[in-house]
């Protein structure tokens, strides 16, 4: 082994699921939405002038927190912007956990967390979900470094009850607790409520579901000033021009449409219900589900198999080979067509 081999930071990256481009494919397999972002972020991108790429992004993003503080009622000091959530949640990583004590986050959870914490060389225990998948709040009241807790969590597609958040962030003072609410949308009351009350409380979300945006990458961290001040100073000593002109531009066109969001949020929930009574009726059970996918298993025929014989038709959904969560699928909410052509494949393959 060489010398410098030795220094490299060695890292097992995070491993998206597949982006097949086929034609006539039903993409059910990464909780993207399945409609198109809103009208006015064709208009932008129809409209650009290329000429203003010669220039520099705005480095404070100042259009895209303005409009994402007055949609959450927020100042504009309260509001971190980023090249998706996962840039945020990196971000945040490595802000707020430098301590020597481990962070916690649940054993079943977005498998990203684990992955940013040995980037970051941050220590970490996965306290377990109870047998029904859920959080058990009094693991997290343990002495520890940090907490990240995904509500509603993925994959299991459930949200816990706001008051269980708040009571571990209330048991958390001397720690960041960070709010991962990619699926907020779908579920019930966020966790932004809470932080004119809480010091330690980030919330993160993301354009990339409930907003239909998830190929042009943003996402954002809302907290106290305090909070939102030491991320942006790590930002700025890493790369000042984190979003590109084009993205702020679209972004603050998606947070304008209040109606197209509230509208395609309902149309993903109608979808959601018809597709779970389908699948109930070929022999699915599932997780109650608060976001844009269903966490299903099937009474008889192994999920790896289901998941195989769908890949093989073009339909892609998507399968963990991990303990506890082998004999489920994530299946994305898609539009009505694609979910009749999941159910119809089903019909004639099952038993
Ligand atoms: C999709 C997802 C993200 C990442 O979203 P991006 O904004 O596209 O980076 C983060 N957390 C969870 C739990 C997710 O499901």
């Amino acid at each position: 082994m060489k010398l410098w081999e030795k220094n490299i930071r060695r890292v097992v990256p995070y491993v998206p699921g597949e982006q097949p481009n086929n034609p006539n494919m039903v993409k059910l397999n990464t909780n993207e939405n399945p409609y198109p972002p809103a009208p006015g972020v064709e208009k932008v991108l129809k409209g650009m002038d290329t000429k203003r790429l010669r220039l520099y992004p705005d480095p404070t993003i100042k259009l895209l927190v303005e409009s994402l503080a007055q949609f959450y009622h927020l100042g504009n000091d309260q509001v971190f912007v980023g090249v998706g959530s996962d840039d945020v949640l990196a971000m945040a990583f490595m802000t707020f956990y430098n301590s020597e004590k481990k962070i916690l986050f649940p054993d079943v959870t977005y498998s990203f967390y684990p992955v940013w914490s040995k980037l970051f060389q941050i220590p970490y225990d996965t306290p377990a979900l109870d047998k029904d998948f859920r959080i058990v709040k009094e693991d997290y009241y343990k002495d520890n470094g940090g907490v990240v807790i995904a509500n509603p969590n993925a994959p299991t597609s459930i949200y816990e009850d706001l008051s269980v958040i708040e009571d571990i962030i209330m048991n958390n003072p001397d720690v960041i607790v960070i709010i991962d609410e990619a699926y907020i949308d779908f579920a019930g009351r966020s966790a932004v409520e809470l932080i004119s009350r809480y010091d330690n409380l980030l919330v993160v979300q993301t354009f990339s579901k409930s907003r239909s945006m998830a190929g042009m990458r943003i996402g954002y961290a809302m907290g106290q000033p305090q909070l939102i001040k030491a991320l942006n100073d790590v930002k700025y000593s890493f790369n000042s021009y984190t979003m590109n002109l084009t993205a702020i531009e679209c972004g603050v066109e998606a947070v304008k449409d209040t109606e197209y969001f509230k509208q395609g949020i309902q149309k993903i929930i109608a979808t959601r219900e018809k597709s779970e009574e389908k699948l109930k009726a070929l022999g699915f059970s599932f997780l109650k589900s608060g976001t844009n996918f269903i966490f299903a298993t099937h009474c008889k025929v192994p999920a790896k198999a289901i998941f195989e014989a769908l890949r093989s038709n073009n339909i892609y959904v998507r399968y963990f080979n991990l303990p506890r969560i082998d004999k489920y699928l994530r299946i994305t909410i898609g539009t009505e067509e694609e979910m009749n052509r999941l159910i119809k494949f089903l019909q004639t393959f099952l038993p």
